[in-house]
Order: structure tokens, then sequence, then C-alpha cells
């Protein structure tokens, strides 16, 4: 199978509402999953069966409109920053997506996880250095055989490369030691793919 018939098979974005948001985001330096992530992502849910996932990182809602709109799953989504919040929220409105998308506006760390209640899978998607702490907060939100995925691992490949701006090199780090800590936690089977800028699948083994 060659390159272009891959690429033929595997069409890009065609509705119209998603296109406009991917355009957006990428005049606008809004760093959304990329389309073959979302397309993994969504397979998960159907394959699962998930029917609530709590996504951590809305920006302008891409992904999560993306969820709902190809699967059946219901998303509660939450964001800190108030731009990227209001505009998701006109996004979400637009796309009459409002029963479906619950939009928290609030500092993920700060959020008192014992009130959203259970989800299918959970999507870590904010903060790259804040990883572990977001996973170990909401893993008591997550179903038996729960779900929790977590995106840009690999940093575009930085996380193997010699890095020398000091800022860029903690961040590289971090996201090096949160790629450990989640392939040695015991609860869980998990994998890294390189998809996208790379996404870890944990399944929580009970
Ligand atoms: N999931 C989106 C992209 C999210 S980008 C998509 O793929 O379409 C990451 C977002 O996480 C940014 O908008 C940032 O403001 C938000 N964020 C970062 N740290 C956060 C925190 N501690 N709590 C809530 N949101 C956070
Ligand atoms: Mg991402």
């Amino acid at each position: 199978m060659n390159e272009v018939y891959l690429q033929k098979m595997n069409q890009k974005e065609t509705n119209e509402t998603l296109v406009s948001l991917r355009t957006y985001a990428l005049h606008n330096n809004v760093p959304i999953i990329t389309y073959e992530g979302i397309q993994f992502l969504n397979q998960i849910i159907q394959l699962r069966d998930v029917k609530r996932v709590l996504e951590i990182g809305t920006a302008i809602g891409y992904s999560a409109i993306n969820m709902v709109m190809n699967t059946t799953t219901d998303v509660v989504t939450i964001e800190r920053d108030e731009a990227m919040y209001q505009q998701a929220k006109e996004n979400i409105v637009k796309a009459g997506l409002t029963s479906r998308i619950t939009q928290i506006h609030a500092d993920a760390l700060q959020v008192d996880e014992s009130t959203l209640g259970m989800f299918d899978l959970i999507f870590i998607d904010a903060a790259k250095a804040q990883s572990i702490k977001f996973f170990e907060k909401y893993e008591v939100c997550l179903n038996k055989r729960g779900v929790i995925v977590t995106d840009n691992l690999l940093f575009h490949g930085l996380v193997y490369k010699e890095v020398r701006d000091r800022n860029l090199k903690q961040l590289v780090r971090k996201i090096n030691t949160f790629n450990e800590y989640v392939v040695n936690r015991e609860q869980y089977h998990t994998f890294i793919y390189n998809i996208g800028d790379g996404m870890s699948v944990s399944i929580r083994k009970v």
C-alpha cells in the first residue's frame, strides 16, 4: 500500500464546522489535536461504547465538538483560560451541542472532582507539566475498565533529542517523567502511540 493510496483512504475533515475550527486553530496557533489523533480517540470511544468523557483542556472546543459529532458520547470539558472558554462556548452554541457538552471554567487542579460523577474515558490535554497531577486527581472519577488518554507525549520527537533551550528542556523532561510514570502504573495497561504528537492509552485493569 503506497502513501498516495493511504492519503486517499484517510480523507481529511469534510464537516464544515470542523474544517472551520481547524482552520481557525491553525491560523491562531491553538494547539488542537491532530486529525489522526481525533480519529484514534473517536475509535476508542466507539470500541468501548464510551458514554461520558471528561476532557481536561477545552481550548476552542474542537476535540469536544468532534467527539460528540462523531460518536454517541457526552463530554464534560474543563478550561482555565477565560478567552478560550468563551470562544469554545460560542462554537458549541453555534454547533447546537450545548445539551451534550458541559463546560467548566476553572483550573483543573482546583475543581472538586467528587462533584463530576463517573466517566468511561478521561482525555488529558492541558498543561503538559501537570499531566501526572491530572491523572492522579481524576482517576477516582474513572469507571471500572475505564480509559485514560493523554495527548502530546512525544512533543514533536523532542523527547528523544538533545534540547538546548532551558525552558524547553524542562518541559521535555517533565513530559518524559510523565511517560515513564504512566507506563509504570501497575493498575493500568498502557501503551504510548506515535500518533499525532504522541498519545498514551491507559486501560484500567479493574
Ligand atoms: N483539547 C483541545 C486542545 C487543548 S489545548 C483540542 O484538541 O481541541 C490545551 C488547553 O488546556 C489550553 O486551552 C489551556 O488553556 C488549557 N489548560 C492548560 N492548563 C490547564 C489547567 N490547569 N486547567 C484547565 N485548563 C488548562
Ligand atoms: Mg493536545
